[in-house]
């Protein structure tokens, strides 16, 4: 990009949002004109026409299931040219938390210049109403295991490529983002020193620090909650200048030992100020005092872990990071003082070819599961970029120079207005359902909403929901929604138990009432888990190549997630059944 401009940057995303539907029609022709030799595309009979009509005509929507034959040659060392022009030489595992296991996905150059140019967007944007001095980022980042496929590619997940890539380094000086830990550190081989160091830096260059980030918002509250642990143990090392020796892999020790110096007057600052706090409120503007904000993807599966990142930061404001997925970039948070809550993403026309299968009560009725592609009756017809309309949802589909065609990403978005002629969106969430028996229909959504209702009962106790899940239960007769908790101290029994009535009455879907109404949905059981069992969770998806940079909680386990249904019901300490019906 040569010399970064921030001016520059607004320049070319109003220009090209400006005529955002020929600039999709241009974005659509280029990645059809890279790819034309795909296999893929040629199976297809497009005979070179570039056109949407054309695209659409010969082209069929499809989720990774369909793909997955494709993808699997390409992993087997298939250098053909199966669904992109040049080979693809590496690939990304989703973080595999949504669907319960990790799903290949094509990875290039070309996603790595997007990744940038969302970056360097929404950070044009942002640093307008929040200006940031030359300092540095204080990044819970974290690579994760590279896999050698059986062809030969690497396969990592899309946040590790990313760290990995040489553009990186350059975009994060650009947007003055310079993360305070050296690479072994997000690079290092075991995440809970890396965490550790993390913190470490932070503290050392507590004064540089000029935003607090990560990509997602469950890594930050999960990186003060280890805080509120280890801080003693952090005080001593800067005081002394010796590393804890929990730190045993070499090159971050070598690495972090390097810019640790003794510094006693530091280390009693920073033992003054966590003693001054009360229940750690407020603690990242005091431990950052230079601090202008902090930055992380908070929408979606991460809303509930605002509230307890609300009470770290403090006065700080919270900014939403933007939207994509291992699979694409789809848009950047260009307004910045949004709360969380109600974060938007303009879309970048020049970055895919955006399609938007609009949803209708109807088409809702016939949710389909994400495994299958086949296209029920109802379905509405997919329209264009700048056909949406206002206050209407839509399920995303992307067309990517990366080799994915009219893919169905799976995620439920709002238009909540545009921005020049390109739609802001709104996450609302994932298409598929978690929670469903028989005519009862229950997202992530409305999970979350039932567990926001019920932990208002826990408050008055001075007690917080540390993580949670779900599970349907047909082992039993009828079946029976199961809702996990991990509680940040000890409930009274009589409080949990209207706790567990109140989470079966907050789940409103007329088919869920009925059910319960006539009993073929047994009562709701709340199960109870000991403090740490979501932490096993995450260990778990790491041992499995998972990164944590990417991790979601799985807010529903399946059956065939038996390994974390196990780590659940090991650890479950008490249960409640309601009588919310009886
Ligand atoms: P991954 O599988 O790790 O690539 O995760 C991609 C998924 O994360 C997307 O399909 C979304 O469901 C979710 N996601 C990514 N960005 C956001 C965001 N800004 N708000 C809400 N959800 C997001």
């Amino acid at each position: 990009m040569g010399v970064f401009s921030l001016e520059s940057v607004i320049e070319a995303f109003e220009a090209s949002t400006k005529d955002a539907a020929q600039v999709q029609r241009e974005t659509l022709r280029w990645i059809l004109e890279e790819n034309s030799e795909a296999e893929y595309l040629q199976s297809l009979g497009l005979a070179g026409r570039t056109d949407p009509e054309s695209f659409k005509a010969c082209v069929p929507l499809v989720t990774h299931k369909d793909l997955e034959p494709y993808v699997q040659r390409i992993a087997d060392g298939d250098f053909s040219p199966v669904l992109t022009g040049s080979p693809i030489t590496s690939l990304s595992l989703s973080s595999g938390t949504t669907q319960g296991r990790p799903k290949l996905v094509p990875f290039n150059e070309e996603l790595v210049k997007s990744t940038m140019q969302i970056y360097r967007t929404s950070y044009a944007f942002r640093n307008k109403e929040f200006p940031t001095m030359n300092g540095k980022a204080l990044q819970f980042i974290y690579s994760s295991k590279q896999f050698m496929t059986k062809g030969g590619l690497t396969a990592t997940t899309a946040t590790t490529n990313v760290y990995r890539s040489e553009q990186f380094k350059h975009t994060m000086k650009d947007i003055q983002s310079q993360c305070c830990s050296p690479d072994e550190v997000i690079f290092g081989s075991d995440f809970h020193q890396s965490l550790y160091c993390h913190l470490l830096c932070g503290l050392i260059f507590s004064e540089e620090v000029q935003l607090i980030s990560s990509t997602f918002a469950h890594s930050l509250v999960h990186a003060f909650r280890t805080f509120e642990q280890v801080w003693e143990e952090l005080c001593d090392d800067i005081g002394e200048g010796v590393l804890s020796n929990r730190i045993t892999v070499p090159a971050m020790r070598d690495a972090v030992s390097k810019i640790l110096k003794p510094n006693p007057e530091l280390a009693n600052t920073i033992r003054d100020k966590c003693v001054g706090l009360s229940n750690w409120y407020g603690m990242v503007p005091v431990l950052w005092p230079n601090a202008k904000y902090v930055y992380g993807i908070m929408t979606g599966s991460m809303e509930p872990y605002l509230k307890k990142l609300r009470h770290y930061a403090g006065s700080l404001p919270l900014m939403s990071a933007d939207y994509g997925s291992s699979e694409g970039w789809i848009g950047a948070n260009i307004n910045p003082s949004l709360a969380p809550e109600s974060a938007t993403f303009a879309v970048l026309p020049d970055i895919a070819y955006f399609e938007f299968i609009p949803l209708s009560e109807k088409s809702e009725d016939q949710e389909l599961e994400q495994s299958s592609s086949t296209t029920p009756n109802t379905e509405l017809e997919p329209v264009g970029l700048t056909e949406v309309e206002v206050g209407k949802e839509y399920e995303i589909v992307f067309t990517n120079v990366a080799g994915l065609y009219r893919y169905r990403l799976g995620d439920v978005v709002k238009v909540a207005g545009f921005h020049n002629s390109t739609p802001e969106l709104r996450f609302v969430r994932r298409r598929s359902l978690l929670l469903t028996i028989n005519i009862d229909k229950n997202t992530e959504k409305d999970l979350q909403l039932a567990v926001e209702e019920a932990t208002k009962l826990l408050a008055a106790e001075k007690l917080e929901v540390v993580d949670f899940s779900s599970h349907v239960d047909v082992s039993t007769d009828p079946g029976h929604y199961v809702i996990f908790w991990e509680l940040s101290g000890n409930a009274r029994e009589d409080v949990l138990s209207n706790c567990c009535d109140c989470l079966d009455r907050a789940f409103i879907d007329a088919g869920y009432v009925s059910s319960r109404k006539v009993r073929s949905i047994g009562p709701l059981e709340l199960r109870i888990v000991k403090r740490g069992t979501f932490q096993k969770i995450l260990d778990h998806f790491l041992s499995l190549g998972a990164a944590v940079s990417q991790f979601k909680t799985p807010r529903c386990v399946g059956q065939s997630n038996s390994k974390v249904l196990q780590i659940l019901d090991d650890n479950v300490t008490d249960n409640y059944f309601s009588s919310a019906y009886d």
